[in-house]
């Protein structure tokens, strides 16, 4: 087979309409259209995200007698070590909501704890969401009274949003839209993705329906960054990460000692007093926002689904069971 032509059956198939255009044109994605009070939705479970990535914060990606010069206000009272305890991944997470608005479960980043890369919170939650869907839960998806479960049912998540605080790879994206999880946030961006989720998405979207009814759907999740919902964290990261890594380029080589994190990989920035304090700061917010109550307290997506005030008491619910027994990433069983 010739390969000046995509693999494809029909000729109107996405990817075959995107072959001859240019790949920055297949890489991204136009602004996510919400309105405020969906964003504020949105928000609402960004921040309890957060607010749990300070709760499991470990920065001791090289042990607790690493050297990490950007963790200065990490360091114990005695400054011989560094606070954190045991690392058991990055520090990167993710959690799932259903179609309602209520948070099913979260995962963390545990790469260290089974000495695997591939262990990433987004593709352990959405395993997870899988394994939960299969039994009667208190998590509404299935009632006691529903009739039988079609064979597949449980394959679908396609009314899931996931939150992750971390752009989504290629494994996380390809798991996500196996499981046709339906959108998935993600609150700063990761360079080494490659733009995958934005690539994704537009290679399996088309028009469903004509005319004013015609929606877009895709197989894969549509990636929303957080510059779309109004998180203000998601630019502040991606200017510090940038930073980060041209002040670590700037020093010179170290040789010897391989306990000095002097890496510029950005799961050493996510080690750092800059990512924690942007992870404090979120975290305040989101206790600010309980205590507060939503701007938009009635509104929501569709009938069946929680108000955003209902949702806030959600998420604070979640929080707490989270961050008690939670550990990082249980699963839920409240
Ligand atoms: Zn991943």
């Amino acid at each position: 087979m010739s390969d000046d032509k995509p693999y494809v059956l029909t000729p109107n198939a996405p990817i075959a309409k995107k072959w001859e255009r240019p790949l920055k044109e297949v890489a991204t994605l136009p602004p996510y259209e919400a309105s405020a009070e969906e964003k504020e939705r949105h928000r609402i479970y960004s921040l309890m995200l957060f607010a749990l990535m300070k709760r499991f914060f470990n920065g001791n990606k090289n042990g607790g007698r690493g050297q990490y010069p950007w963790r200065e206000g990490q360091l114990d009272d005695d400054k011989a070590r560094y606070r954190g305890g045991d690392y058991l991944g990055h520090n990167i997470g993710a959690l799932a909501v259903d179609g309602r608005g209520e948070v099913i479960d979260f995962d963390f980043n545990h790469n260290q704890l089974f000495s695997s890369s591939a262990e990433h919170a987004e593709a352990r939650l959405i395993r997870r969401v899988f394994s939960l869907t299969q039994i009667y839960d208190s998590w509404q998806t299935r009632g006691p009274d529903d009739p039988p479960r079609a064979f597949g049912y449980s394959t679908v998540l396609s009314n899931v949003t996931v939150y992750t605080s971390l752009e989504s790879c290629a494994q996380c994206s390809g798991i996500m839209a196996l499981g046709q999880v339906g959108k998935v946030v993600y609150l700063q961006r990761d360079p080494g993705t490659y733009h995958i989720g934005n690539i994704m998405w537009n290679l399996t979207a088309r028009e469903v329906g004509g005319g004013e009814a015609a929606q877009i759907k895709a197989t894969a999740p549509r990636p929303i960054p957080g510059s779309d919902i109004g998180f203000d964290y998601f630019d502040e990261l991606n200017e510090k990460y940038a930073a980060y890594f041209k002040a670590v380029k700037k020093k010179p080589f170290h040789i010897g000692d391989k306990r000095k994190d002097l890496s510029s990989a950005l799961t050493s920035f996510l080690c750092c007093d800059d990512t924690l304090d942007i992870y404090s700061r979120a975290q305040a917010e989101f206790f600010k926002l309980v205590k507060k109550g939503a701007k938009f307290p009635k509104y929501r997506p569709d009938k069946r689904a929680l108000t955003n005030a209902d949702a806030l008491a959600s998420a604070q619910r979640f929080f707490d069971y989270a961050a008690d027994v939670g550990r990082r990433g249980t699963p839920h069983n409240m």
